[in-house]
Protein backbone atom coordinates (compact mmCIF):
# COMPACT_ATOMS: atom_id res chain seq x y z
CA UNK A 1 0.00 0.00 0.00
CA UNK A 2 1.39 3.15 -0.74
CA UNK A 3 2.04 5.75 2.35
CA UNK A 4 3.80 8.88 3.05
CA UNK A 5 3.48 11.37 5.76
CA UNK A 6 2.99 14.98 5.29
CA UNK A 7 2.98 18.35 8.06
CA UNK A 8 2.83 15.02 10.86
CA UNK A 9 -0.07 13.50 9.15
CA UNK A 10 0.27 9.34 7.72
CA UNK A 11 -1.90 9.34 4.73
CA UNK A 12 -2.52 6.47 2.83
CA UNK A 13 -4.36 5.33 -0.35
CA UNK A 14 -7.40 3.91 1.24
CA UNK A 15 -8.17 6.78 3.76
CA UNK A 16 -11.19 8.22 4.40
CA UNK A 17 -10.66 11.29 2.84
CA UNK A 18 -14.24 13.47 4.20
CA UNK A 19 -13.58 12.40 7.56
CA UNK A 20 -9.84 13.11 7.34
CA UNK A 21 -10.53 16.92 5.49
CA UNK A 22 -12.98 17.62 8.88
CA UNK A 23 -10.45 16.43 11.38
CA UNK A 24 -6.86 18.52 9.14
CA UNK A 25 -9.52 21.64 8.97
CA UNK A 26 -10.12 21.34 12.88
CA UNK A 27 -6.47 21.10 13.58
CA UNK A 28 -5.79 24.22 14.67
CA UNK A 29 -1.81 23.30 15.01
CA UNK A 30 -1.90 23.75 11.27
CA UNK A 31 -1.53 26.84 8.94
CA UNK A 32 -4.38 27.11 6.24
CA UNK A 33 -1.99 26.14 3.29
CA UNK A 34 -0.48 23.41 5.47
CA UNK A 35 -4.17 21.72 6.16
CA UNK A 36 -5.25 22.14 2.17
CA UNK A 37 -1.86 20.99 0.95
CA UNK A 38 -2.35 17.38 3.02
CA UNK A 39 -5.56 17.12 1.71
CA UNK A 40 -4.97 17.46 -1.52
CA UNK A 41 -1.97 14.95 -1.59
CA UNK A 42 -4.65 12.64 0.04
CA UNK A 43 -6.95 12.96 -2.47
CA UNK A 44 -4.17 12.24 -5.73
CA UNK A 45 -3.22 9.32 -3.16
CA UNK A 46 -6.66 7.74 -2.90
CA UNK A 47 -7.34 8.84 -6.79
CA UNK A 48 -4.28 7.27 -8.01
CA UNK A 49 -5.35 4.36 -6.53
CA UNK A 50 -9.25 4.67 -7.83
CA UNK A 51 -10.70 4.91 -4.54
CA UNK A 52 -12.38 8.72 -5.11
CA UNK A 53 -15.39 8.92 -7.56
CA UNK A 54 -15.97 12.31 -7.37
CA UNK A 55 -13.72 13.80 -9.62
CA UNK A 56 -16.38 11.69 -12.29
CA UNK A 57 -18.47 13.63 -14.93
CA UNK A 58 -20.81 12.97 -18.13
CA UNK A 59 -19.66 14.10 -20.70
CA UNK A 60 -22.96 15.92 -22.15
CA UNK A 61 -24.49 15.83 -18.58
CA UNK A 62 -27.43 14.00 -16.71
CA UNK A 63 -28.40 11.12 -18.85
CA UNK A 64 -29.60 7.77 -18.32
CA UNK A 65 -26.34 6.38 -20.46
CA UNK A 66 -23.54 8.72 -21.41
CA UNK A 67 -19.88 8.93 -21.54
CA UNK A 68 -17.43 9.09 -18.32
CA UNK A 69 -14.79 11.68 -17.66
CA UNK A 70 -12.45 12.68 -15.14
CA UNK A 71 -12.32 16.02 -14.62
CA UNK A 72 -8.75 16.35 -14.06
CA UNK A 73 -8.24 15.00 -17.88
CA UNK A 74 -9.41 16.68 -20.63
CA UNK A 75 -11.05 15.53 -22.89
CA UNK A 76 -9.30 15.15 -25.96
CA UNK A 77 -6.60 14.03 -24.48
CA UNK A 78 -8.02 10.78 -22.72
CA UNK A 79 -8.52 7.77 -24.19
CA UNK A 80 -10.56 6.43 -20.99
CA UNK A 81 -14.09 7.16 -22.07
CA UNK A 82 -16.58 4.04 -21.12
CA UNK A 83 -19.93 4.58 -21.53
CA UNK A 84 -21.94 4.58 -18.82
CA UNK A 85 -25.50 3.72 -17.33
CA UNK A 86 -25.98 6.35 -15.08
CA UNK A 87 -28.06 6.07 -11.63
CA UNK A 88 -26.43 9.16 -10.09
CA UNK A 89 -29.40 11.60 -11.45
CA UNK A 90 -31.86 12.99 -9.40
CA UNK A 91 -34.58 14.05 -12.42
CA UNK A 92 -36.56 10.69 -11.74
CA UNK A 93 -39.18 11.43 -14.25
CA UNK A 94 -35.88 12.16 -17.01
CA UNK A 95 -37.50 15.32 -18.30
CA UNK A 96 -34.20 16.98 -18.22
CA UNK A 97 -33.81 15.54 -21.72
CA UNK A 98 -37.51 15.17 -22.86
CA UNK A 99 -38.17 17.57 -25.99
CA UNK A 100 -41.52 19.77 -24.89
CA UNK A 101 -39.79 20.96 -22.08
CA UNK A 102 -36.50 21.69 -23.99
CA UNK A 103 -38.33 23.67 -26.91
CA UNK A 104 -40.55 25.32 -24.24
CA UNK A 105 -37.15 26.31 -22.54
CA UNK A 106 -36.04 27.81 -26.23
CA UNK A 107 -38.91 29.88 -26.52
CA UNK A 108 -39.32 31.35 -23.49
CA UNK A 109 -35.21 32.81 -23.07
CA UNK A 110 -36.82 34.34 -26.19
CA UNK A 111 -38.78 36.56 -23.94
CA UNK A 112 -37.64 36.78 -20.77
CA UNK A 113 -33.97 36.47 -21.27
CA UNK A 114 -30.95 34.68 -19.66
CA UNK A 115 -30.43 36.47 -16.13
CA UNK A 116 -33.30 38.26 -13.99
CA UNK A 117 -31.00 41.05 -12.74
CA UNK A 118 -31.21 40.83 -8.54
CA UNK A 119 -33.10 39.06 -6.33
CA UNK A 120 -37.76 38.71 -5.79
CA UNK A 121 -37.49 41.33 -3.45
CA UNK A 122 -35.35 44.24 -5.41
CA UNK A 123 -37.31 43.62 -9.25
CA UNK A 124 -35.88 39.81 -10.06
CA UNK A 125 -39.15 38.78 -10.01
CA UNK A 126 -40.73 37.73 -13.29
CA UNK A 127 -44.15 36.15 -14.83
CA UNK A 128 -42.61 32.76 -15.14
CA UNK A 129 -42.09 32.92 -11.42
CA UNK A 130 -45.44 33.79 -10.50
CA UNK A 131 -47.15 31.51 -13.00
CA UNK A 132 -45.17 28.61 -10.92
CA UNK A 133 -46.36 30.31 -7.65
CA UNK A 134 -50.08 29.72 -9.11
CA UNK A 135 -49.26 26.18 -10.04
CA UNK A 136 -48.36 24.77 -6.51
CA UNK A 137 -51.20 26.55 -4.48
CA UNK A 138 -53.60 24.83 -6.61
CA UNK A 139 -51.88 21.71 -6.98
CA UNK A 140 -51.09 21.54 -3.00
CA UNK A 141 -54.37 23.79 -2.25
CA UNK A 142 -51.82 25.85 -0.25
CA UNK A 143 -52.72 29.52 0.23
CA UNK A 144 -49.41 30.84 -1.15
CA UNK A 145 -45.73 29.74 -2.36
CA UNK A 146 -42.30 31.09 -2.64
CA UNK A 147 -39.85 30.71 -4.75
CA UNK A 148 -35.95 30.25 -3.74
CA UNK A 149 -33.05 30.16 -6.13
CA UNK A 150 -32.01 26.51 -4.67
CA UNK A 151 -33.75 23.62 -3.06
CA UNK A 152 -30.20 24.43 -0.78
CA UNK A 153 -31.64 27.94 0.04
CA UNK A 154 -35.02 27.31 0.36
CA UNK A 155 -34.86 25.03 3.49
CA UNK A 156 -32.15 27.72 4.76
CA UNK A 157 -34.83 30.73 4.49
CA UNK A 158 -37.94 28.10 5.87
CA UNK A 159 -35.22 27.41 9.21
CA UNK A 160 -34.77 31.49 9.80
CA UNK A 161 -38.68 31.44 10.97
CA UNK A 162 -36.64 29.20 14.17
CA UNK A 163 -35.85 32.31 16.65
CA UNK A 164 -34.67 31.99 20.03
CA UNK A 165 -36.50 30.15 22.66
CA UNK A 166 -37.38 27.51 20.24
CA UNK A 167 -36.58 24.15 19.48
CA UNK A 168 -36.16 22.20 16.60
CA UNK A 169 -36.93 18.37 16.80
CA UNK A 170 -35.66 16.65 12.97
CA UNK A 171 -35.40 13.36 12.06
CA UNK A 172 -31.70 11.89 11.79
CA UNK A 173 -31.81 11.36 8.22
CA UNK A 174 -32.52 14.87 7.17
CA UNK A 175 -30.60 16.92 4.68
CA UNK A 176 -27.55 19.20 5.20
CA UNK A 177 -29.44 21.92 3.91
CA UNK A 178 -31.65 21.79 6.99
CA UNK A 179 -28.94 21.60 9.29
CA UNK A 180 -27.30 24.35 7.91
CA UNK A 181 -30.36 26.28 8.10
CA UNK A 182 -31.08 25.12 11.81
CA UNK A 183 -27.45 26.62 12.52
CA UNK A 184 -27.94 29.50 11.32
CA UNK A 185 -31.50 29.83 12.54
CA UNK A 186 -31.41 31.65 16.36
CA UNK A 187 -32.94 28.32 17.47
CA UNK A 188 -32.05 27.84 21.60
CA UNK A 189 -31.95 23.85 20.81
CA UNK A 190 -31.70 21.73 18.53
CA UNK A 191 -32.19 17.81 18.52
CA UNK A 192 -32.30 14.86 16.14
CA UNK A 193 -34.45 11.48 16.85
CA UNK A 194 -33.91 8.20 15.89
CA UNK A 195 -34.57 8.13 11.65
CA UNK A 196 -38.09 7.02 11.40
CA UNK A 197 -38.63 6.55 15.15
CA UNK A 198 -41.81 8.29 16.30
CA UNK A 199 -41.70 6.62 19.97
CA UNK A 200 -37.97 8.35 19.99
CA UNK A 201 -40.18 11.88 18.40
CA UNK A 202 -42.47 11.59 21.27
CA UNK A 203 -40.07 11.24 24.03
CA UNK A 204 -37.94 13.79 22.82
CA UNK A 205 -41.03 15.95 22.89
CA UNK A 206 -42.23 15.13 26.38
CA UNK A 207 -38.79 15.10 27.79
CA UNK A 208 -38.15 18.95 26.42
CA UNK A 209 -40.52 20.67 28.36
CA UNK A 210 -40.84 24.61 27.34
CA UNK A 211 -40.19 26.36 24.67
CA UNK A 212 -41.78 29.27 22.85
CA UNK A 213 -42.25 27.37 19.60
CA UNK A 214 -41.74 23.55 18.55
CA UNK A 215 -40.76 22.92 14.71
CA UNK A 216 -40.70 19.17 13.67
CA UNK A 217 -38.07 18.32 10.16
CA UNK A 218 -38.88 15.31 8.44
CA UNK A 219 -38.56 14.31 4.51
CA UNK A 220 -41.18 12.56 2.57
CA UNK A 221 -38.80 9.80 0.88
CA UNK A 222 -34.96 10.34 2.77
CA UNK A 223 -32.38 10.35 0.04
CA UNK A 224 -29.39 8.18 1.60
CA UNK A 225 -31.95 5.20 2.54
CA UNK A 226 -34.94 5.75 -0.15
CA UNK A 227 -37.37 5.57 3.16
CA UNK A 228 -40.55 6.92 3.21
CA UNK A 229 -41.70 8.90 6.41
CA UNK A 230 -44.32 7.67 8.93
CA UNK A 231 -46.40 10.62 8.89
CA UNK A 232 -49.31 9.11 10.05
CA UNK A 233 -48.10 8.68 12.95
CA UNK A 234 -46.32 12.22 12.79
CA UNK A 235 -49.71 13.68 12.20
CA UNK A 236 -50.88 12.18 15.08
CA UNK A 237 -48.39 13.76 17.33
CA UNK A 238 -48.99 16.35 15.60
CA UNK A 239 -52.62 16.67 17.15
CA UNK A 240 -51.23 15.71 20.34
CA UNK A 241 -49.17 17.87 21.38
CA UNK A 242 -49.18 20.95 18.55
CA UNK A 243 -45.64 21.69 16.80
CA UNK A 244 -45.43 22.97 13.39
CA UNK A 245 -44.48 20.62 10.74
CA UNK A 246 -41.98 21.31 8.20
CA UNK A 247 -41.74 18.35 5.01
CA UNK A 248 -39.35 18.19 2.50
CA UNK A 249 -40.64 16.70 -0.39
CA UNK A 250 -37.43 16.60 -2.64
CA UNK A 251 -37.28 13.01 -3.44
CA UNK A 252 -41.21 12.27 -4.17
CA UNK A 253 -42.77 15.56 -5.39
CA UNK A 254 -43.37 14.78 -8.74
CA UNK A 255 -44.22 11.18 -9.06
CA UNK A 256 -45.99 9.98 -5.46
CA UNK A 257 -49.74 10.99 -5.39
CA UNK A 258 -52.53 12.13 -7.96
CA UNK A 259 -50.87 14.61 -10.18
CA UNK A 260 -47.62 13.73 -8.98
CA UNK A 261 -48.34 16.28 -5.97
CA UNK A 262 -46.30 14.05 -3.91
CA UNK A 263 -45.84 11.69 -0.78
CA UNK A 264 -47.90 13.76 1.63
CA UNK A 265 -50.41 14.09 -0.47
CA UNK A 266 -50.75 10.68 -1.96
CA UNK A 267 -51.29 9.95 2.03
CA UNK A 268 -53.85 12.65 2.27
CA UNK A 269 -51.81 14.85 4.93
CA UNK A 270 -50.96 17.51 3.48
CA UNK A 271 -53.02 20.01 5.29
CA UNK A 272 -51.08 18.94 7.97
CA UNK A 273 -47.71 20.16 6.37
CA UNK A 274 -47.40 23.38 7.71
CA UNK A 275 -44.68 24.36 5.76
CA UNK A 276 -44.34 22.25 2.52
CA UNK A 277 -41.06 22.52 0.51
CA UNK A 278 -39.60 20.84 -2.32
CA UNK A 279 -36.76 21.42 -4.46
CA UNK A 280 -36.74 22.15 -8.45
CA UNK A 281 -33.30 19.51 -8.80
CA UNK A 282 -35.25 16.07 -9.40
CA UNK A 283 -38.64 15.95 -10.85
CA UNK A 284 -38.20 18.99 -12.22
CA UNK A 285 -35.16 18.93 -14.28
CA UNK A 286 -34.00 22.03 -13.18
CA UNK A 287 -33.15 23.94 -10.23
CA UNK A 288 -34.98 26.19 -7.48
CA UNK A 289 -37.18 25.37 -4.72
CA UNK A 290 -40.47 26.50 -3.35
CA UNK A 291 -41.97 26.92 0.20
CA UNK A 292 -45.89 26.57 0.24
CA UNK A 293 -47.69 27.79 3.36
CA UNK A 294 -49.82 30.14 4.69
CA UNK A 295 -50.30 33.55 3.69
CA UNK A 296 -48.84 34.74 6.99
CA UNK A 297 -45.46 32.27 6.53
CA UNK A 298 -45.17 33.57 2.94
CA UNK A 299 -45.41 37.13 4.30
CA UNK A 300 -42.85 37.00 6.92
CA UNK A 301 -39.98 34.85 4.95
CA UNK A 302 -39.00 37.41 2.53
CA UNK A 303 -38.71 39.74 5.32
CA UNK A 304 -36.56 37.47 7.36
CA UNK A 305 -34.86 34.75 5.22
CA UNK A 306 -31.64 36.28 3.75
CA UNK A 307 -31.14 33.75 1.05
CA UNK A 308 -34.81 35.38 -0.15
CA UNK A 309 -33.24 38.80 0.38
CA UNK A 310 -30.28 38.50 -1.20
CA UNK A 311 -29.76 36.12 -3.53
CA UNK A 312 -30.65 36.61 -7.02
CA UNK A 313 -34.14 34.77 -8.55
CA UNK A 314 -34.10 31.49 -10.54
CA UNK A 315 -33.15 32.05 -14.13
CA UNK A 316 -35.94 32.17 -16.72
CA UNK A 317 -34.35 28.87 -18.05
CA UNK A 318 -34.61 26.97 -14.81
CA UNK A 319 -38.31 28.78 -14.20
CA UNK A 320 -38.91 27.64 -17.60
CA UNK A 321 -38.11 23.82 -17.29
CA UNK A 322 -40.18 23.79 -14.21
CA UNK A 323 -43.10 25.62 -15.75
CA UNK A 324 -43.60 22.99 -18.60
CA UNK A 325 -42.34 20.15 -16.15
CA UNK A 326 -44.89 20.92 -14.13
CA UNK A 327 -47.60 20.77 -16.56
CA UNK A 328 -46.63 17.12 -18.08
CA UNK A 329 -46.56 16.01 -14.37
CA UNK A 330 -49.52 16.78 -13.64
CA UNK A 331 -51.38 16.33 -16.85
CA UNK A 332 -49.20 12.92 -18.21
CA UNK A 333 -48.89 10.42 -15.55
CA UNK A 334 -46.88 7.77 -17.84
CA UNK A 335 -43.35 9.25 -16.98
CA UNK A 336 -44.15 8.53 -13.50
CA UNK A 337 -45.90 5.41 -14.24
CA UNK A 338 -42.68 3.79 -16.46
CA UNK A 339 -40.60 5.36 -13.17
CA UNK A 340 -42.43 3.42 -10.88
CA UNK A 341 -42.55 -0.17 -12.95
CA UNK A 342 -38.79 0.70 -13.67
CA UNK A 343 -37.95 1.13 -9.74
CA UNK A 344 -40.47 -2.20 -8.51
CA UNK A 345 -38.53 -4.50 -11.27
CA UNK A 346 -35.01 -3.34 -10.16
CA UNK A 347 -35.29 -3.34 -6.86
CA UNK A 348 -37.22 -7.14 -7.38
CA UNK A 349 -34.04 -8.60 -9.40
CA UNK A 350 -31.64 -7.45 -7.25
CA UNK A 351 -33.21 -8.71 -3.92
CA UNK A 352 -33.79 -11.87 -5.46
CA UNK A 353 -30.24 -12.56 -6.72
CA UNK A 354 -29.88 -11.13 -2.90
CA UNK A 355 -28.63 -8.26 -2.64
CA UNK A 356 -29.98 -6.39 0.61
CA UNK A 357 -32.13 -2.90 -0.36
CA UNK A 358 -33.46 -3.04 3.59
CA UNK A 359 -36.53 -0.98 3.93
CA UNK A 360 -36.26 1.34 1.02
CA UNK A 361 -39.25 1.96 -0.85
CA UNK A 362 -38.23 4.95 -3.67
CA UNK A 363 -36.65 5.01 -7.30
CA UNK A 364 -33.67 5.35 -4.37
CA UNK A 365 -32.19 1.98 -4.24
CA UNK A 366 -29.61 1.76 -1.63
CA UNK A 367 -27.59 -1.27 -1.81
CA UNK A 368 -26.01 -2.28 1.39
CA UNK A 369 -22.58 -3.65 1.94
CA UNK A 370 -20.72 -3.44 5.37
CA UNK A 371 -17.64 -4.33 4.36
CA UNK A 372 -16.30 -1.31 3.82
CA UNK A 373 -13.65 -2.83 1.30
CA UNK A 374 -15.93 -4.62 -0.52
CA UNK A 375 -18.43 -1.91 -1.00
CA UNK A 376 -15.30 -0.36 -2.68
CA UNK A 377 -14.27 -3.16 -4.55
CA UNK A 378 -17.71 -3.46 -5.71
CA UNK A 379 -18.02 0.33 -6.74
CA UNK A 380 -15.08 0.20 -8.26
CA UNK A 381 -15.99 -2.85 -10.49
CA UNK A 382 -19.05 -1.49 -11.70
CA UNK A 383 -17.88 1.94 -13.07
CA UNK A 384 -14.98 0.05 -15.07
CA UNK A 385 -17.62 -2.21 -16.48
CA UNK A 386 -19.93 0.91 -17.19
CA UNK A 387 -22.77 1.58 -14.10
CA UNK A 388 -22.12 4.64 -12.79
CA UNK A 389 -23.73 4.83 -8.91
CA UNK A 390 -22.70 6.62 -6.00
CA UNK A 391 -21.18 4.89 -2.79
CA UNK A 392 -22.24 6.59 0.03
CA UNK A 393 -19.93 5.87 2.89
CA UNK A 394 -18.75 6.57 6.50
CA UNK A 395 -18.80 10.11 7.56
CA UNK A 396 -22.31 10.59 5.46
CA UNK A 397 -23.50 6.95 6.97
CA UNK A 398 -22.58 4.72 10.06
CA UNK A 399 -19.23 2.61 9.40
CA UNK A 400 -21.44 -0.89 8.69
CA UNK A 401 -24.00 0.45 7.41
CA UNK A 402 -22.55 2.07 3.90
CA UNK A 403 -24.13 1.53 0.44
CA UNK A 404 -24.15 2.20 -3.16
CA UNK A 405 -26.92 3.84 -4.37
CA UNK A 406 -29.08 3.73 -7.34
CA UNK A 407 -31.17 6.29 -8.54
CA UNK A 408 -33.98 4.55 -11.15
CA UNK A 409 -35.27 6.71 -13.29
CA UNK A 410 -38.17 6.79 -15.63
CA UNK A 411 -35.19 6.88 -18.53
CA UNK A 412 -34.00 3.56 -17.57
CA UNK A 413 -34.64 1.48 -21.12
CA UNK A 414 -35.04 -2.43 -19.71
CA UNK A 415 -31.83 -2.98 -21.29
CA UNK A 416 -29.99 -0.62 -18.92
CA UNK A 417 -31.60 -1.95 -15.97
CA UNK A 418 -31.01 -6.07 -16.97
CA UNK A 419 -27.21 -4.81 -18.50
CA UNK A 420 -26.81 -3.33 -14.23
CA UNK A 421 -28.54 -6.18 -13.17
CA UNK A 422 -26.01 -8.96 -14.49
CA UNK A 423 -23.21 -7.20 -14.18
CA UNK A 424 -23.93 -6.21 -10.39
CA UNK A 425 -24.92 -10.14 -10.50
CA UNK A 426 -21.11 -11.30 -11.22
CA UNK A 427 -19.27 -8.59 -9.74
CA UNK A 428 -21.79 -9.33 -6.33
CA UNK A 429 -20.88 -12.75 -6.74
CA UNK A 430 -17.58 -12.51 -7.20
CA UNK A 431 -16.53 -10.56 -4.17
CA UNK A 432 -18.73 -13.02 -1.63
CA UNK A 433 -21.49 -10.08 -1.38
CA UNK A 434 -24.48 -12.39 -2.49
N1 LIG B 1 -33.57 18.63 0.43
C1 LIG B 1 -33.23 17.37 0.12
C2 LIG B 1 -33.92 16.27 0.85
C3 LIG B 1 -32.26 17.11 -0.83
O1 LIG B 1 -31.94 15.84 -1.11
C4 LIG B 1 -31.62 18.19 -1.49
C5 LIG B 1 -30.56 17.98 -2.56
N2 LIG B 1 -30.01 16.78 -2.70
C6 LIG B 1 -31.98 19.49 -1.12
C7 LIG B 1 -32.95 19.68 -0.18
C8 LIG B 1 -31.29 20.67 -1.76
O2 LIG B 1 -31.76 20.86 -3.05
P1 LIG B 1 -30.87 21.46 -4.21
O3 LIG B 1 -29.72 20.52 -4.45
O4 LIG B 1 -31.80 21.50 -5.36
O5 LIG B 1 -30.42 22.79 -3.80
Amino acid sequence: MTATEIHGYKINQEIQIGLLARQVMDDQQLAHHQKTEIIYAAKMLVKKAGNYAYDNYLLHGSDNRGIMQDRDLEPEKTNKTPEVINYTSNHYLSLQRNPEVIAYVKEQINTFGLGCGSSMMSGGRNELHCAIERRFCNLLGKEDALLFPTGFTTNMGILSLVRKGDLVLFDKECHASMLEGMKTSDASKTQPFIHNDVKDLEQKLIQNGNYNNVFVLVESVYSMSGTECPIKEIVTLKKKYGFTLIGDEAHSFGFYGKDGAGYFSEKGFIDDIDIFMTTFSKATAATGGVACSSRGVASTLPLIAKSYLFQASMTPMASAAVLKSLEIITGDPSHRKRLWKNTIFFRSCLNKLGFDTKDSRSPIVPVYISDYAKLIQLNQRLQSRGVYSVPIIFPAVKKEEGRIRFNVTAGHTENDLLETIEILSQEGTRLGII
